[in-house]
């Protein structure tokens, strides 16, 4: 089917009080992996990609990427949403809008709130009058690695700032800073369940969490049963890449047949994605 926007996909699963899951892709190989795994257990996916991996790491082109995911969700028969993730200028954005992602992100969360605002509702009606929806964010998810992040307060997304941010953005969804943090965990996240239940309390607008990478699943269907509609997940689905590519020459040696690296990395892929897609109760 065509795509479906990232909104309808986290409204039905604001319905079944559970969340989307959210992968960061860069190229055939992982798009292809996560769209057929979705097919497999039936249940609504969407496809990310961060800006670097394109303009730094030249995985894949702005255009090329959300080409070969359009080709993907066209001939799927679940709800295949694409959306860029993080990305704090203004420019690449809308370029990436027109280069066919009907979802964004605007990163502000580094900025002052006022800021992060006035910015976010400028990304907001642009992309709007193109067609395309915004995820925000509001407080800082920091990095894993730093040991401190996760736990630091100061960071975290206050209830009553979120209501205001998105009644006076219009933003689309939110991710919020409740004790997730990017990257693999060196010590066990213990999110913020009160918080998250006020914060959306406060506010209509679906929550988007980061940080999908090893929090304890016990936490992340709590997490879901108590607002978050979008869960995204990159580090881990990454590292599985890397590690299935070295075990595949363990394996073969340079005896092996490379023309059948794609094959091998999909299938390890799928069956990591299969089990991850079980978080998503719809
Ligand atoms: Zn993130």
């Amino acid at each position: 089917m065509p795509f479906t926007k990232v909104s309808a996909i986290l409204k039905e699963a604001d319905l079944h009080h559970t969340s989307a899951l959210a992968f960061n892709c860069v190229d055939y190989t992982t798009a292809s992996s996560v769209v057929h795994a979705a097919e497999a257990v039936g249940k609504p996916v969407i496809v990310m990609l961060y800006p670097e991996h394109s303009y730094k790491n030249r995985f894949c082109s702005l255009e090329g990427f959300a080409s070969m995911v359009k080709s993907l969700a066209d001939k799927a028969s679940i709800p295949v949403g694409l959306h860029l993730d993080h990305c704090s200028d203004y420019a690449y954005i809308i370029s990436a809008v027109k280069a066919g992602f009907p979802s964004v992100m605007y990163d502000g969360s580094m900025l002052p709130v006022e800021e992060n605002i006035v910015n976010t509702k400028k990304v907001v009606e642009t992309a709007h009058i193109l067609g395309a929806e915004v995820e925000a964010e509001l407080g800082h998810v920091g990095f894993a690695s730093t040991k401190t992040d996760q736990f630091n307060e100061d960071m975290y997304t206050r209830a009553d700032v979120a209501a205001r941010f998105c009644a006076e953005t219009g933003v689309d969804s939110v991710a919020v800073a409740v004790g997730s943090a990017h990257g693999f965990y060196k010590t066990a996240p213990k999110l913020d369940l009160g918080r998250l239940e006020e914060i959306n309390a406060a506010t209509d607008t679906p929550l988007v969490m980061h940080g999908g990478s090893g929090i304890p699943s016990d936490q992340v269907a709590l997490a879901f049963e108590k607002g978050i509609n979008k869960f995204n997940v990159g580090t881990e689905f990454f590292h599985l890449y890397h590690t299935t590519l070295h075990e595949f020459y363990k394996q073969y040696g340079t005896e092996g047949d490379f023309f059948d690296i794609p094959v091998y990395v999909q299938k390890r892929l799928q069956e990591y994605l299969v089990k991850k897609l079980e978080l998503c109760r719809m």
